[in-house]
């Protein structure tokens, strides 16, 4: 196996591992596991509780940051767990308000908040926190899930839109699809989060990354850009940032990355003082998903990550300094 497949292969693993019902359903129920993942986890998950949370949106924000927030979770067809999930966003309006922060961007995925049982609960649920945002101006922007949920996602986003000015919508480039739904999107006039798309999915329907993809991505950055919609490019990848920049649009646009993710390249989006750049914060106790995405999409974050548990908990101090 050359170097190449056998790095496909462990993507293709840690994918995998992070789907595997199984994995996590022991995750939740061993702490014992969630403790010994959690040094290399750190890096990534600003803390489980709001007052962790805030410490660290407060200090970004005071280096030049915006900040995104986003509660942990899972897909889940538990009403408890999607309940918590809801009041979780409610209580996060009134601490944002409370603390005078400067208005962190709100995401979630709609199966968090119920469309795995029915697009009528996702809705209601989604509405609640809507509401609740749209009187504080917070702004609130939906992530898109795998394939097989599009329709429901985008047709959800499109009732909604339709009362909340403050809803925007992820897209993935990776899919197909993707350049008919711009269309569509760009038409509401909302805010358009840009992203390559982190799921497994079959190549009749979706693009393998390459330079195929980063070239979809310029398109389609391109279009909405030109549409003069809101908009984010929520990329990781050094290579194409420095395309987008090429091309002026880093001036139209905010570069959205995710906490603990190649720190190094949002501050050089903060240093050209065009749009300040945001840093989106993932909070919460349920972090096994995102964790393993974070493999995932870059297997050679599996060598920080053994080096972070075998330094067990310095990391989290070493790793605020880089921003
Ligand atoms: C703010 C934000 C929101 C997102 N929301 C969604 C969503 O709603 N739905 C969805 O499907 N996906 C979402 N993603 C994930 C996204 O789809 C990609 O999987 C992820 O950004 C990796 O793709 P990439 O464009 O960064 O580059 P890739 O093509 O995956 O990687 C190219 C290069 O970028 C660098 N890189 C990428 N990721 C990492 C990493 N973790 N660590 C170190 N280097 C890295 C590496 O140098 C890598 O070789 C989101 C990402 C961000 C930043």
């Amino acid at each position: 196996m050359s170097d190449f497949e056998q790095r496909e292969v462990t993507i293709r693993a840690l994918k995998s591992f992070a789907a595997d019902p199984f994995l996590r359903e022991f995750f939740i129920s061993s702490k014992t596991f969630q403790d010994f993942l959690r040094p290399a986890a750190n890096r990534y998950i600003v803390g489980e509780n709001h007052f962790e949370l805030f410490g660290k949106i407060k200090n970004l924000e005071h280096i030049g940051y915006n900040t995104g927030i986003e509660f942990a979770g899972e897909e889940t067809s538990s009403i408890s767990e999607i309940n918590i999930a809801v009041n979780e966003y409610i209580n996060l309006i009134d601490s944002i308000e409370e603390g005078n922060y400067n208005k962190p961007q709100l995401g979630f995925d709609l199966s968090n908040l119920g469309s795995g049982i029915s697009k009528e609960i996702a809705i209601l649920n989604c509405e609640k926190i809507c509401q609740k945002a749209i009187k504080k101006d917070i702004p609130i922007i939906i992530s898109m899930e795998r394939s097989k949920w599009t329709d429901v996602i985008l047709d959800i986003f499109f009732i909604l839109r339709k009362k909340f000015s403050n809803l925007g919508i992820t897209l993935q480039a990776q899919l197909n699809r993707t350049y008919d739904d711009v269309k569509e999107v760009i038409k509401t006039g909302c805010k358009i989060r840009l992203v390559k798309g982190v799921y497994d999915e079959s190549r009749d329907i979706s693009l393998p990354r390459g330079g195929e993809l980063n070239k979809r991505y310029l398109e389609l950055l391109r279009e909405i850009a030109d549409n003069n919609n809101i908009f984010a490019y929520a990329t990781q990848d050094p290579k194409l940032v420095d395309m987008i920049r090429g091309e002026g649009m880093h001036k139209r646009g905010e570069h959205e990355m995710l906490h603990g993710v190649r720190p190094e390249l949002i501050k050089s989006s903060r240093e050209l003082l065009t749009i300040k750049p945001r840093i989106s914060c993932v909070y919460g106790y349920n972090w096994y998903l995102h964790f393993m995405h974070r493999l995932a999409e870059h297997p050679e974050n599996i060598y920080q990550a053994f080096n972070d548990l075998y330094l067990r908990n310095k990391n989290k101090e070493l790793y605020s300094h880089h921003y």
